[in-house]
């Protein structure tokens, strides 16, 4: 059994009761802060926790391999579209839970079902625009179809255009402007671009800090970190960017979701709905808000990052577009990134 090994390498203990007090997370969540989150999760519960990290497609592709097999209980995305995506894939299980159902909304959620429901968001982000206010004025830049425009020539840093948080954010622009016009913006943005994808968000940020960029296309919370990192340098770099929300005037800006669901085959389920419920719980949501940045997702947490209101993060404009149209744009929007050459 290849699986089998898989995991037994991936250092899984064997479940032989559901009582185990241990729980296996898929993560695509790659911030160190949220090692917090996990202790203080063990800590309350008892609830030993087991996680392997890789991307969003990664862990997809791992859970269709693995199929009964798999040792996952919890799967954390950071993307919205591949949560549909991945519930669509009879990848997930539904379950009810009261406390996520006062907890957060209905529209950061999978739509619920007799069964209950299949996905839930913990956390959402922004993609916003970092610009150096000495070569562009953020009218220049109001909207993320402006991306494409001549004016920008050599101006834009991004990160891989295969990226989640790139496909999700282009498959809602190319929702709105049609496949065709949607090609030439993808097109555009190519010809703009003040160098190959290279790095994370945070190093597009950075490369408009050093004036290799006018304009980094970034997720709110890599702006906030580093405007709140004890490193005076880092600060530095957050100064000399201003953050530009897209689209105020027209349809909002685009926001993802991060969240959760319980694996199709989780042996410990018990565990894995425990979690899920930790996860809206004020201690995980202002973890979620204050130490990595996002935006909370549940109802009745408040919270103050003085950061993300600092750069408008309080009051925005958001994006208001079904996710499955998101999550079945994908494969086209990938085929358009592969034909305009956008790497
Ligand atoms: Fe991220």
């Amino acid at each position: 059994m290849i699986v089998a090994t898989v995991a037994a390498a991936l250092g899984f203990q064997s479940q032989l009761h559901a009582q185990e007090k241990v729980l296996n997370i898929y993560s695509a969540r790659h911030y160190q802060a949220d090692s917090v989150m996990y202790d203080e999760f063990t800590r309350t519960t008892g609830i030993r926790i087991n996680r392997i990290e890789s991307d969003d497609a990664g862990i997809l592709a791992r859970l269709r391999a693995e199929g009964a097999a798999s040792p996952a209980d919890v799967v954390l995305l950071v993307d919205a579209a591949r949560l549909a995506l991945a519930d669509s894939q009879g990848l997930f299980q539904p379950f009810r839970s009261a406390r996520l159902d006062a907890a957060i909304p209905p529209n950061l959620r999978a739509a619920p079902t007799p069964e209950g429901v299949t996905w839930t968001g913990f956390s959402t982000r922004a993609r916003v625009f970092a610009i150096d206010p000495q070569r562009l004025r953020a009218e220049d830049v109001a909207t993320y179809e402006q991306l494409s425009d001549p004016k920008l020539r050599g101006m834009i840093c991004t990160r891989s255009g295969s990226h989640p948080y790139n496909i999700s954010l282009f498959a809602t622009v190319i929702d709105r402007i049609g496949d065709q016009r949607g090609e030439a913006w993808l097109r555009g943005i190519v010809a703009n671009k003040a160098r190959p994808p290279r790095g994370g968000d945070t190093d597009q940020i950075r490369a408009v800090a050093a004036g290799e960029c006018a304009l980094a296309i970034t997720n709110t919370y890599y702006v906030a970190r580093l405007m709140r990192s004890d490193n005076p340098a880092d600060r530095a770099v957050a100064e000399r960017v201003r953050v530009v929300f897209p689209n105020q005037a027209t349809t909002g800006t685009h926001v993802n979701i991060a969240g959760g669901a319980i694996a199709r085959h989780a042996r410990n389920r018990d565990n894995a709905i425990a979690f899920m419920e930790f996860m809206a719980t004020p201690f995980a949501q202002k973890h979620f808000a204050d130490g990595n940045n996002e935006f909370a997702a549940a109802r009745n947490v408040r919270v103050n990052n003085p950061a993300l209101s600092a750069i408008g993060g309080d009051n925005f404009k958001v994006e208001n577009i079904p996710l499955d149209v998101v999550a079945r744009n994908l494969v086209k929007v990938q085929q358009m990134l592969d034909r305009v050459g956008f790497k």
